[in-house]
């Protein structure tokens, strides 16, 4: 395979809590690897701002730290590691208050491309907003990154693009969601739209329903109390899983360009059914003997916060009109699991006698463990004895079928941080799809509350509550394993 790593333009990068988690764990060490494979301009520069009391060097430190500790050793090259340093530094600054702004009005250039990732909590993002503005830092062309969460309902969402919308325009506003950064969810639209083969039959016609699961095996320990504000349908449907909802059902966009993606996904949740109270199932998950509860984890005695959700969902349009999407997502479940299944319809008439067995296809996109994909077809089983069928994977998982490179293809931050600077917004979100997103989420979550629903306990480690299971069992369909 060929690498083609295009390089960007000299650009001046300021991360707001470039000291954070998330700067640690994901942004500096995703710069670093844009940076070892040439993909940076020699007149690139990332500059820390934070809170803390750093200089420099001391900066230099902490980052050469983050990448030794999330960046795989043989990655880790002394000599890319210096040259990387030398594109830091650190302003100290009070994003609320007066300190540091001076600072950084004198470190960061005009004349080249300028990047504020706004790696902080969202309370603070008015504050820099502003302060990027009246300090005289940002030109007219400055991009900035904001983080989820997005808001915590359609009200809060809205506020927070008000408030940004007062300083920036939205083709300048970058909201990130990291899976639309993955490999194999920008390989979802190659798939659908660079192909004849599926698209004719990726409808209501053809299609009997469609599965997306996101599973994590980690419990909530270590930001319980703030998960416990959130829950899953706020964490993870609304923002990630409803993402990969659009980029499933979405019309072919006139042109792979951000307003045209944007606008179909944006009519995807505009045509979502609101979701009855049967076709939804909460789950909160127990303890054992070697895990803590959920309630333990969120250090609380009672809360009805749901750390699992699985719901059955309509699209009103032509295109899907009777095909159930089928979401779930969960913590402790028995894997750590991303990916869309769709499966399609039995042929309408076999010629086959009943138990040769003979299945529907089906076609599986993971993002996660080992992207890939994988089509279930039905073949005659090798050998004498009559027409028997056989189910087999034609499976591609990318490191397989691409080599080492594809193994080591960039984490969706490297991406999305290129695609900042290259000023490419179709893999961000735009402020009204959030405010849509939520205004779809927020009477289903408006609604427990007023019945004061309690999720149903799940055992850690497992598929989630039972009643998860019977979501499907009593439509006649069955959930994909999740593997261990
Ligand atoms: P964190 O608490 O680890 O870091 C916060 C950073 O903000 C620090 O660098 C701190 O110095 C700086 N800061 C705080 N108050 C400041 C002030 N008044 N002035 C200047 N700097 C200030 O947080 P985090 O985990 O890195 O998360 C940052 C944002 O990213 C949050 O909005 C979070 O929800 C979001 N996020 C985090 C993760 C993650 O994996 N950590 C994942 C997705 C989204």
């Amino acid at each position: 395979m060929v690498s083609r790593v295009i390089p960007v333009d000299p650009f001046d990068l300021v991360i707001f809590g470039g000291t954070g988690d998330l700067a640690r764990r994901k942004i500096l060490p995703g710069l670093y690897r844009r940076h070892q494979d040439g993909q940076m301009p020699d007149d690139a520069r990332i500059i820390g701002a934070a809170r803390g009391e750093m200089d420099a060097e001391g900066y230099r430190v902490f980052v050469e730290n983050a990448v030794r500790e999330f960046v795989p050793k043989k990655k880790c090259d002394p000599k890319d590691l210096k040259g990387f340093l030398a594109r830091l530094s650190f302003v100290q600054l009070d994003a609320t208050g007066t300190q540091g702004w001076s600072d950084l009005k004198a470190v960061v250039r005009q004349d080249v491309v300028q990047a504020f990732y706004f790696s902080v909590g969202p309370s603070l993002f008015g504050a820099i907003a502003e302060r990027l503005h009246t300090h005289g830092i940002a030109g007219p062309e400055a991009r900035i990154v904001v983080e989820k969460p997005f808001g915590h309902d359609q009200a809060s969402a809205q506020a927070l693009n008000d408030t940004l919308a007062q300083h920036f325009a939205e083709h300048q506003i970058y909201r990130i969601d990291h899976y639309l950064g993955k490999e194999t969810v920008q390989n979802l639209m190659a798939l659908r739209f660079g192909n004849m083969l599926f698209e004719p039959l990726w409808n209501a016609q053809y299609v009997d329903h469609i599965q997306i699961t996101v599973a994590e095996t980690v419990g909530v320990e270590g930001r319980g109390s703030y998960y416990d504000r959130s829950g899953a349908m706020r964490d993870m449907v609304q923002n990630h899983l409803m993402q990969l909802l659009c980029l499933t059902a979405m019309e072919p966009p006139s042109k792979f360009e951000p307003n045209a993606v944007r606008d179909e996904k944006l009519k995807i949740i505009r045509a979502l059914d609101p979701v009855a109270t049967d076709d939804i199932v909460r789950g909160q998950y127990r303890g054992s003997n070697t895990v803590a509860s959920y309630l333990e984890d969120a250090e609380t005695d009672a809360s009805t916060t749901e750390s699992f959700v699985a719901m059955k969902v309509h699209i009103s349009n032509w295109r899907w009109n009777g095909t159930p999407f089928y979401l779930r997502t969960g913590k402790r479940m028995r894997g750590r699991m991303s990916e869309i299944v769709v499966r399609f319809k039995e042929p309408p008439h076999s010629i086959f006698e009943e138990d040769t067995g003979q299945s529907a296809n089906e076609l599986s996109i993971r993002l996660q463990p080992n992207e890939g994909m994988d089509l279930k077809v039905t073949i005659k089983e090798p050998g004498l004895g009559g027409m028997r069928l056989i189910d087999v994977p034609l499976d591609m998982t990318f490191a397989d079928a691409l080599g080492e490179e594809a193994a080591d293809a960039p984490d969706a931050y490297e991406r999305l941080i290129m695609d900042v600077i290259r000023g490419n917004q179709t893999l961000f979100m735009r402020g009204d799809e959030v405010e849509a997103a939520w205004a779809w989420t927020d009477p289903i979550i408006a609604g427990w509350e007023d019945r004061g629903d309690r999720p149903k306990p799940y055992d850690p480690f497992s598929t989630g509550p039972e009643e998860a299971l019977m979501l499907l069992h009593k439509d006649g369909r069955r959930w994909r394993e999740i593997r261990e």
